[in-house]
């Protein structure tokens, strides 16, 4: 089995802003454009699926229906 999704934290503000785990971890935890309106709130934790792209919530089973 290959793991396909990774974790990362997406601002929710409309920014588009994202960092990667690592940089979460190196402190890098909050929106850092000031033109955001959720400029300096921290990132919301998401699980990236590198098959298919999407960005699901941690507490949602993200999984394939159209493998046979
Ligand atoms: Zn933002
Ligand atoms: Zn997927």
């Amino acid at each position: 089995m290959e793991n396909t999704s990774e974790i990362k934290y997406i601002c929710t503000g409309g920014c588009g802003g994202s960092v990667t785990e690592e940089e979460y971890n190196a402190g890098k935890t909050v929106c850092g454009d000031p033109d955001c309106p959720k400029y300096g709130q921290p990132f919301e934790k998401r699980i990236h699926c590198t098959e298919c792209g999407q960005d699901s919530p941690e507490e949602q089973n993200h999984q394939h229906t159209n493998s046979v």
